[in-house]
C-alpha cells in the first residue's frame, strides 16, 4: 500500500517533530537536534532516487507524508515542501551536480519567485540576469524566500531579456545576501527572508531554462507546491478535528456533553465533509502528476479548498475550545497563526479561483465537461 511505506518513514521522525515543533515556533529556527533526526532518516532526499541516496518517493507518497507532517508542524511542512519543489526542478532537468549537493549536504533549498513588486503576477519580476558568454550577473531581490536561512542554493526566476524570464540556480556565495529571518506571525522556523543579489556571478550553465521552458518548470514546481499546500492544510484540519473531538467528548455544558449538541455536530460534520472532499482532490491531483498528466486544475482546487477548510477549522476550533485555546502555547493557538499562510502562499486563493475559472472557460469553449472525470 502507498501509505504504509510513508507511515513507516514518518514514524521514525514523528517523536522528534512532536518534541521540537514548539521550540521551532519559539526560536523561529529548526532546532539542530531535529535537523539531525531528519538527516539520519534521509528526509532531505525523500523524493530523490536511490542513486542520490534518496528514498524515491513519488508525488502521492510525498503528499501523504506532508499531510502527516502538517498535522504536527505546518512550518516544517512548508520547509520540506519548498525543498521538494526545488528537487522537482532538479530532477526534471537531471541536474546531477545540484542533486548531489542535496544528497550530500542535507540542506533545505529555496525557491525565489516573489518580489516586492507583487508576488501574484510574475510579469512584474524585476530581478535582472545579464547573460554573457560564460557567466551570468544577477541583480535584484526576492522578498519572501522559505528556507533562505538553511539553503545552499536557490532556484530563482529572473529577467533574462526584455520580456523573457529565465530559471537560474544561484548558490549562496559572494553577491548573495540573506536578510535577517522574518518574524512572521506563524510558520515560524521555516527560515523565511529576503534574498538580495548584488552583482552575483554564476556560471552560464546555471541558467537551466529560459522562456516557455522556464515557465513550464516553474509551473511544475508550483503545481506540486499547490498540492503540497493542500496536503499540509488537510494535516492541519486533521489535527484540529481530533483536538475538537477530544474536547466535545469531555466538556459538559447545560447538562449535556458538547458532543450531544446538534449545532456542534453539524459544524464538525461539515468541516469533516469538506476536508475529505479537498483531500480527494489533492490525492487525485497527485495521482495525475505521478502519471505525467496535466494536474493544474485539480492542483488549484486542492490548494483553494484545503486551505479554506483548514482556516475555517482553526477559527471554529478556537471558538469551541474557547478560553482554553486562546492561550499562547496551546496547539490551537499555534495552528491558528500558521494556517493563514496556507491561503496566501503558492498563489493566493484569489489567483487559484482565477486559474480555475480560466480552465472552465476553456472547457466551455471546447464543449468539454465542467467537472474532471
Ligand atoms: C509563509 C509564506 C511562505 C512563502 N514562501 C515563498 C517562497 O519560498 N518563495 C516565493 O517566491 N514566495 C514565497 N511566498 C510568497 C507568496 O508566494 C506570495 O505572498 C503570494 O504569491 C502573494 O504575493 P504577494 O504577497 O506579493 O501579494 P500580492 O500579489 O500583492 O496580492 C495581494 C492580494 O491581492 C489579491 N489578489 C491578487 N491577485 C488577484 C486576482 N487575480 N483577483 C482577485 N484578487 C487578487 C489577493 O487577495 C492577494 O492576497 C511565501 C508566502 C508566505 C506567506
Amino acid at each position: 500500500m502507498v501509505s504504509q511505506r510513508v507511515t513507516e518513514i514518518f514514524d521514525k521522525i514523528r517523536e522528534a517533530v512532536e518534541q521540537y515543533s514548539g521550540v521551532m515556533d519559539i526560536e523561529n529556527k529548526i532546532p539542530d537536534k531535529l535537523l539531525e533526526v531528519l538527516r539520519e532518516n534521509k528526509i532531505h532526499a525523500l523524493t530523490l532516487s536511490e542513486n542520490y541516496g534518496g528514498l524515491n518517493l513519488g508525488i502521492q507518497e510525498t503528499i501523504i507524508f506532508l499531510r502527516l507532517i502538517g498535522s504536527i508542524s505546518p512550518a516544517l511542512g512548508l520547509s520540506l515542501m519548498v525543498h521538494y519543489q526545488v528537487c522537482e526542478i532538479l530532477k526534471k532537468k537531471e541536474l546531477e551536480e545540484f542533486l548531489s549537493v542535496v544528497s550530500s549536504r542535507n540542506s533545505f533549498e529555496g525557491l525565489g519567485i516573489t518580489e516586492l513588486s507583487g508576488g501574484s503576477d510574475i510579469s512584474k519580476i524585476e530581478t535582472i540576469a545579464k547573460v554573457s558568454d560564460d557567466s551570468i550577473i544577477i541583480n535584484g531581490q526576492k522578498s519572501f524566500v522559505t528556507n533562505a536561512l538553511y539553503a545552499d542554493f536557490f532556484a530563482i526566476l529572473a529577467r533574462v531579456g526584455a520580456k523573457e524570464l529565465g530559471l537560474i540556480i544561484v548558490e549562496k556565495k559572494d553577491g548573495v545576501e540573506v536578510g535577517p529571518t522574518l518574524k512572521l506571525i506563524g510558520m515560524r522556523g521555516s527560515g523565511i527572508s529576503r534574498v538580495i543579489f548584488r552583482d552575483a556571478e554564476v556560471p552560464k550553465k546555471n541558467l537551466i531554462a529560459t522562456g516557455k521552458e522556464a515557465l513550464k518548470l516553474t509551473f511544475h514546481a508550483l503545481n506540486f507546491g499547490r498540492i503540497a499546500t493542500g496536503a499540509i492544510s488537510i494535516g492541519v484540519a486533521d489535527r484540529l478535528l481530533s483536538e475538537m473531538m477530544k474536547w466535545i467528548n469531555v466538556r459538559e455544558l447545560f447538562g449535556k456533553k458538547l458532543s450531544d449538541n446538534e449545532y456542534v455536530q453539524q459544524r464538525i460534520a461539515d468541516i469533516t465533509a469538506r476536508a475529505e472532499a479537498a483531500w480527494l482532490a489533492t490525492i487525485k491531483a497527485a495521482e495525475k502528476m505521478d502519471a505525467g498528466e496535466d494536474a493544474r486544475f485539480l492542483a488549484s482546487i486542492s490548494k483553494l479548498e484545503a486551505s479554506k477548510v483548514a482556516m475555517d477549522t482553526a477559527v471554529y476550533a478556537m471558538q469551541l475550545l474557547a478560553s482554553h485555546a486562546y492561550i499562547q502555547g496551546s496547539i490551537i493557538e499555534k495552528f491558528y497563526r500558521d494556517v493563514k499562510a496556507l491561503e496566501i502562499m503558492e498563489g493566493a486563493n484569489e489567483v487559484q479561483r482565477m486559474l480555475i475559472f480560466r480552465e472552465l472557460m476553456r472547457r466551455f469553449k471546447y464543449g468539454e465537461g465542467m467537472v474532471t472525470l
